[in-house]
């Protein structure tokens, strides 16, 4: 088969376009032909590398991919060849403690596809079969992809771990990546008033044609927090979702007492300065989770079909052209999620 592989951490020119042996499915292991992918942000950081990550090498990139059933391991049952599937990402055990109570997304022994496995950047890929869900016929595989992590990634984070609640506030710090358009969405289908505060106005009107019901440029507002304060009548809003991580001085001015800051990621770098005063004098609470459990990932891929929800869909690149498309999402221009065709 053709994937995308690499041999060795860098920049985006250690990704190469190369034939690699299509895997065989084992048994309960089902063989996905892709026809689409989707890139995220740990693409990027798991080429760069940190210290301790281990890789087989080659290793090929990518946790969001759709397609259809090529080849049955022995003992699946509950697919046959043809159908059509959307990739759930999070590889767990099955038999821990945590995935025997239906948190599969803290398994002991997890890992995300294409992050420490390889991954959909490939014609095929092959999953355990519970790791696949149906696909309906009306929904293209770039949509699916490009919707899977995120809206997983934030339905759990707002409404199973926020447990947000219809007419609460919610601030969403950043306007218009792939994980942002979703909770914004999210949040506004659970009955949310929507604050975004993003970087531009362009990335604005993105947010509010989604249904933000307030943006804040903070290339001309610094002190968003101020303006949050003064939007809510000097009350603060109840949940924030903060993705950066050196914003979070002025997250909590703009939390209301009691206020719950929703986290799944960094993009701002891994650590950063937390005034405590704030976490036991307005009552806050910080609420870190990743990705989400199977029945958040039926919940939210069934509102996607429903229309519900829809994934912002930014450029689409052939396979052949990862290198040029992680550039792409490393500049951080993008309005929504950037995705693979895979011939
Ligand atoms: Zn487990």
């Amino acid at each position: 088969m053709k994937a995308i592989l690499f041999y060795t951490h860098g920049g985006s020119e250690v990704l190469q376009y190369a034939d690699f042996p299509t895997p065989e499915p084992g048994r309960g292991q089902v063989l996905v032909r892709l026809r689409a992918a989707a890139l995220n942000r740990m693409d990027v950081i798991t080429r760069i590398g940190w210290p301790g990550l281990k890789l087989e090498y080659p290793h090929i990139p990518g946790a969001d991919g759709a397609g259809e059933v090529a080849a049955l391991g022995e003992g699946v049952s509950q697919w046959k060849v043809g159908d059509r599937v959307v990739i759930n990402s999070n590889m767990s055990c099955g038999r821990c403690e945590y995935c025997l109570a239906g948190m599969d997304n803290r398994c002991r022994s997890w890992q995300l596809l294409g992050e420490t496995r390889r991954g959909t950047y490939a014609q095929y890929v092959v999953l355990p079969e519970q790791n696949l869900y149906p696909l309906p016929g009306h929904v293209s595989e770039r949509a699916a992809a490009a919707a899977a992590l995120v809206f997983q990634t934030a339905w759990h984070s707002l409404i199973t771990c926020g447990a947000l609640r219809p007419g609460e506030s919610v601030l969403i710090i950043g306007a218009s990546g792939g994980v942002n358009t979703a909770y914004i969405q999210v949040a506004k289908l659970a009955g949310g008033l929507v604050y975004v505060v993003g970087s531009s106005p362009e990335k604005l009107e993105i947010a509010k044609s989604l249904g933000a019901d307030f943006v804040i440029d903070r290339s001309r507002e610094e002190n968003w927090s101020k303006t949050i304060y003064e939007l809510t009548g000097k009350r603060g809003v109840d949940v924030i979702v903060d993705n950066v991580g050196t914003t979070y001085p002025q997250s909590f001015r703009a939390a209301c007492k009691g206020g719950r800051i929703l986290t799944v990621g960094n993009t701002g770098g891994a650590k950063f300065e937390i005034d405590n005063r704030y976490m036991f004098g307005k009552h806050l609470s910080i609420i870190g989770s990743s990705m989400a459990n199977r029945k958040d990932f039926s919940r939210v891929m069934e509102l996607i079909y429903a229309g519900k929800l829809t994934p912002m869909l930014d450029a689409d690149f052939p396979l052949e052209d990862a290198a040029s498309a992680q550039e792409y999402l490393a500049q951080g221009r993008q309005k929504g999620k950037i995705t693979l065709s895979i011939a």
